[in-house]
């Protein structure tokens, strides 16, 4: 049955652990259960994994969403045609698709979020992101019809997805390339590798705070004019790599979000660029 929980600390759930209370908060485990829920409650807020969200300490009115595991299945429908559930977290999908000896999902192995976070912010790395695999995603509409959007409908460019306002992705068509378990396992390997060389693991972060601008990275910029060195109440810039926030203890959404925005001012004033936030903030800042 669907356990709605009210006044739930989000702050349990994120991988920053901050943010405020939900009015509501709800993981439905059927498509029934997630109609019940865009209907009876306003606004809905969709989170998959919260691995690159900022919720903010205020309180979060209407109904959290987490899509339940039972949202996460995956399904065969060719050698390399898969339809995979939105909660499908990246790790599991990756693993599996090793096993059974299908290439292109390798990258997934090392970011810690959903497939539906993955197609909202078309994530990737290591030369790879979701809509290179992608050939089509199932869509639940605010008035709680369900319709099929392909890939090429869908405008998608370096870390964003240009979807429907207010869609809820149920699951999404992914196509692979036949290879073999060893070949997969060797390249999630070296990734591992090289993701525990340069950026912070076990720590509370949202990951890339901001996208890399035309040209640039990041993180460089932030160094060359010395905001990496910030700090806010427990908000502190990772030492290891310099776009990833982190809250190293006691720190405020809204300490996160002040650094983020100070760091911002910073870069812009000594070199013009206008750093885009990568995370999305959810609430009131
Ligand atoms: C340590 C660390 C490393 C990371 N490395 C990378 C990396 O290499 N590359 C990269 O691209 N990202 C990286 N990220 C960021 C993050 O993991 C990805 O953006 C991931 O795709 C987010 O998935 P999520 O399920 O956590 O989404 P969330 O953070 O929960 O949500 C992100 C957005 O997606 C929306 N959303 C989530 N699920 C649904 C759904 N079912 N329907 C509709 N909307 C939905 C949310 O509303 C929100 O706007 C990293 C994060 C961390 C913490």
């Amino acid at each position: 049955m669907l356990n709605i929980r009210n006044n739930f600390n989000l702050s349990e759930i994120t991988w920053f652990k901050v943010g405020g209370l939900a009015e509501n908060f709800a993981r439905p485990s059927t498509i029934e259960e997630l109609v019940f829920l865009i209907k009876h409650f306003k606004p809905i807020t969709i989170i998959g994994n919260t691995s690159n969200v900022l919720i903010s300490d205020s309180y979060i009115k209407g109904c959290v969403v987490k899509l339940g595991s039972a949202f996460g299945k995956i399904e065969q429908i060719t050698e390399t045609k898969f339809r995979i559930g939105a909660a499908c977290l990246d790790l599991t999908l990756a693993k599996h698709m090793q096993n059974l000896g299908i290439s292109g999902m390798e990258f997934l192995a090392t970011i810690p979020g959903t497939l539906g976070g993955n197609i909202c912010m078309n994530a990737g790395c290591f030369g790879s992101e979701i809509f290179d695999v992608l050939e089509s995603v199932e869509i639940l509409q605010q008035d709680g019809t369900i319709i099929n959007i392909q890939k090429n409908e869908i405008k998608h460019a370096y870390r964003s997805a240009n979807l429907p306002s207010n869609a809820i992705i149920l699951s999404a068509i992914l196509n692979g390339v036949k290879s073999t378990p060893e070949k997969i396992q060797n390249t999630i390997n070296e990734f591992t590798k090289q993701r525990l060389e340069s950026q912070p693991v076990n720590v509370r972060t949202g990951g890339s705070t901001f996208k890399n601008p035309n040209g640039y990275k990041a993180w460089q910029l932030i160094q060359e004019v010395g905001a990496h060195k910030l700090k806010i109440g427990g908000a502190e810039v990772s030492e290891k790599h310099s776009n990833f926030l982190i809250n190293a203890g006691g720190a405020t959404a809204k300490n996160i979000y002040t650094l983020g925005e100070l760091i911002h001012q910073k870069v812009l004033e000594k070199t013009g660029i206008n750093l885009e936030w990568e995370i999305k903030k959810i609430g009131d800042f």
